[in-house]
């Protein structure tokens, strides 16, 4: 059997898109194995209270969407398959997508495998630690949490997404720290000029992370000079790392066209790649905004792409039969 539309991913945007391939009567399959340390049901898995996915009013825990997301692609006929899809041949049509167990040839191709935000291995960051104990990766989505109100906390990183996040955070906390491990930020001049400015932010610069402590909830954490190496305590509530993404891309190995930094490059306002047939969406796609609901909603467009372009090939396909049977 050739499938119309294999989906790569397992979070917002796999499975938005799985809901409109399903409403499309495309009978998607979904592929929503571990991929590149990824976890199943991607970033929203390792979120508690998701407090700005529209249509929530009182909030969401991020398994319990993930959750809903998949019964209602479930119920619109999507297939799923929890294997890692391991390689995808789009040399010729149809396509085959293969992973460890299993070889799945389709005509067209959504890949929504996701960005991993990057953690420090450091002690007290583990799982089993203080993650999401007051350690998290997105400021965004955790920083409103009580845990963090009116608290001192501290982002680790010197991008625009530290800059961009410390500035979020002074909404809730009582002071921001960011600690940076050069003296130059990689943030946009705009932004560097906002932290530096804004009164409840310190920058701890030429410092990195070297441990975090606390009882239940993160309380301290020590800072190192990179200079002098001297160790110092600094008294907070929440560790916020923002020291970039890794997308899971590392499957692709020839046709699709990546960018410097590993994403899949698409046409503008398109999910199409540079192989016509294999679409892509959300945060394998999207450094800049990386949220839930512009996951979905770049979802959506590409079970849109690919409704359209699979009625296009049919049309072209049956204009063929035509002229030869004439
Ligand atoms: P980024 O630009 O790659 O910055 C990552 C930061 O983390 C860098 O300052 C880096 O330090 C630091 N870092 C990396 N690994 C580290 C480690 N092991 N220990 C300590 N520090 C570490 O990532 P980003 O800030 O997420 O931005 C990604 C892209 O999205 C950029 O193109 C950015 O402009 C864009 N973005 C735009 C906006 C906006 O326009 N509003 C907002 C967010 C992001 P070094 O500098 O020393 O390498």
């Amino acid at each position: 059997m050739i499938r119309k539309v294999v989906i790569i991913g397992s979070g917002p945007s796999a499975l938005t898109a799985a809901i409109y391939a399903g409403r499309a009567n495309l009978n998607p399959l979904v592929f929503t194995g571990f991929l590149s340390g990824g976890i199943e049901g991607g970033q929203l898995m390792t979120t508690t209270d998701v407090e700005n996915y529209p249509g929530f009013a009182d909030g969401i825990q991020g398994p319990e969407l993930v959750a809903q997301m998949r019964k209602q692609a479930k119920r619109f006929g999507s297939d799923f398959i929890s294997e890692d899809v391991i390689k995808i041949q789009t040399d010729q049509q149809p396509f085959t997508i293969k992973s460890s167990k299993s070889e799945i040839k389709s005509f067209s191709i959504i890949i929504a495998t996701g960005a991993n935000a990057k953690r420090l291995n450091i002690p007290g960051t583990g799982d089993s630690e203080f993650w999401q104990k007051g350690v998290t990766a997105c400021a965004i989505c955790d920083g409103a949490s009580p845990i963090f109100r009116n608290k001192p906390l501290l982002v680790v990183g010197g991008g625009d997404s530290a800059c961009e996040e410390a500035i979020f955070l002074t909404k809730f906390a009582s002071k921001v720290y960011i600690v940076h491990r050069r003296e130059e930020f990689r943030a946009s001049k705009i932004m560097q000029d906002r932290v530096r400015r804004h009164p409840n932010i310190e920058l701890i610069l030429n410092h990195t992370l070297d441990r975090v402590e606390g009882k239940e909830f993160v309380n301290k954490v020590y800072v190192k000079n990179i200079v002098s190496g001297k160790i110092t305590q600094i008294d907070v509530n929440g560790v916020f790392f923002a020291i970039g993404h890794t997308p899971n891309t590392s499957f692709i190995d020839s046709g699709i066209e990546l960018d410097d930094d590993g994403y899949i490059k698409v046409h503008p306002n398109s999910t199409t790649t540079s192989v016509n047939g294999v679409f892509a969406a959300g945060d394998v796609v999207d450094k800049k905004y990386r949220q839930a609901v512009t996951a979905a909603g770049y979802g959506c467009m590409a079970a849109l792409d690919v409704e359209k372009w699979l009625a296009q090939k049919d049309a072209i396909h049956e204009q063929r039969v035509e002229s030869k049977q004439s």
